[in-house]
């Protein structure tokens, strides 16, 4: 079980429950780390006392360590801060809760210094799942997954010595805000109605990819690295009502599922104290009272995303990145009201189409693809 963390996006949906939950199950917090929250990091520091706090802007970093003038703390900046925070030698788990492809270079990072890794940031994986899951292999380090539905399928894997014995995994999928709607009701969707989703509250930028579906994209690739299986090995079902959070089906027909109620709190439970399990006051699942359970097949017509991330795992090579870097591009533009929710696809599509894949990337090709991503997504505005 985890004794000490570096948490990478403290601030965020994921970090701030992941600090509940060190503080229910008493783990200590080594490293806190945010983009510019001076304010919310500021009260964390106060309260977790750890060693590290890191602020990627400069001027917010020299804020907090006047701020915090009374408190024995090393503030630091930067992408320098993020990864000395990942390396601390005093964390034996890093918690990677930061948004996006930034999150990256600080898994690697944790992964070269042999931490353990509690991984909630996917678009790491979709980038450069090929090359993490080989540095974790060299260094010796651990990936636990903290996205609900892979920690589902760590849970059915429990127990099974040989991967080959796995037919299929089988990722659950809510559905988002805007399930049942065509393609064409989709296009003048605004900001607040992405970001209404049914069962989770999360940050901004995934509840937008669950609105899309893309968020089910990412998680497919993930699976894929995560649990070393082809594309083909992966499925994905609707499941609206976030109870059975995936599954994993044997070659023998038996399907095992993980559930509970959606509540991000478990799977980061797990991760931090696993291969044991620590007792919690969160309410039970109630079977008696949860609605009926349903499945269906997704609609890859109203939701394009979904397939352009799969015929992406196909692709291989620098394609997921170049899908990643495009959508966190066209996100953020949506975010900022600059783009209508049509376009998203729209804009990754186009993205897909212009760059060519390279093949066997190096960590260079990948930040390259993710740029080149960037770029031809801000053109296709202009
Ligand atoms: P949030 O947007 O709520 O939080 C992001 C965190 O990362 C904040 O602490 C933010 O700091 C920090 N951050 C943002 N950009 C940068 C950057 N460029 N460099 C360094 N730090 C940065 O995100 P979530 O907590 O929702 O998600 C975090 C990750 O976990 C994502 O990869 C997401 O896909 C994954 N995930 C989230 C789930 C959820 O329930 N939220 C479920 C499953 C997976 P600041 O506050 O200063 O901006
Ligand atoms: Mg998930």
């Amino acid at each position: 079980m985890t004794k000490a963390i570096s948490l990478l996006g403290s601030t965020g949906s994921i970090g701030r429950q992941t600090l509940e939950v060190c503080e229910e199950i008493g783990v200590k917090v080594e490293a806190l780390t945010a983009k510019s929250s001076v304010d919310l990091l500021e009260k964390q520091v106060r309260r977790f006392r750890p060693r590290l706090a890191v602020l990627q802007e400069l001027d917010a970093a020299m804020e907090l360590q006047r701020r915090l003038s009374d408190v024995d703390v090393e503030v630091a900046y930067g992408l320098d801060g993020l990864l000395r925070a990942a390396a601390l030698g005093s964390s034996d788990t890093v918690v990677t809760a930061v948004v996006g492809v930034a999150g990256l270079r600080p898994t690697l990072a944790a992964i070269e210094a042999g931490k353990r890794i509690a991984l909630a940031n996917k678009e790491t994986l979709v980038c450069a799942g090929e090359l993490v899951m080989i540095a974790a292999r060299r260094y010796g380090a651990e990936i636990i997954p903290v996205d609900s539905e892979h920690s589902a399928i760590f849970q059915c894997l429990q127990g099974c010595r040989d991967y080959r014995e796995v037919r299929r995994i089988i990722l659950t999928c809510s559905g988002g805000p805007f399930f049942g709607l065509r393609r064409e009701e989709l296009a003048n969707k605004t900001k607040t109605d992405a970001l209404k989703h049914p069962n989770w509250t999360m940050g901004a930028k995934i509840t937008v990819d669950c609105a899309t579906l893309m968020n089910k994209g990412l998680e497919f690739i993930e699976a894929m690295h995560l649990f070393r299986m082809p594309p083909e090995r992966v499925g994905v079902v609707i499941h609206r009502q976030s109870i059975v959070h995936s599954m994993v089906e044997y070659q023998d027909g038996a399907v095992l599922a993980q559930m509970g109620t959606p509540d991000m709190r478990l799977p980061i439970r797990y991760a931090l104290t696993y291969p044991e399990r620590a007792g919690t006051e969160l309410p039970p699942l109630d079977l008696l009272s949860c609605p009926p359970l349903t499945f269906q097949e997704p609609d890859m017509e109203a939701f394009p995303c979904l397939r352009m991330a799969m015929e992406c795992a196909q692709a291989g090579g620098t394609a997921c990145a170049v899908l990643n870097g495009a959508n966190e591009a066209a996100v953020g533009m949506f975010l900022r009201e600059e783009i209508g929710f049509g376009q998203i696809p729209e804009l990754v599509e186009r993205a897909l189409s212009q760059i060519s894949v390279k093949y066997h990337p190096s960590l260079e090709d990948i930040l390259e693809a993710d740029r080149k991503a960037r770029e031809c997504v801000k053109r296709g505005l202009s």
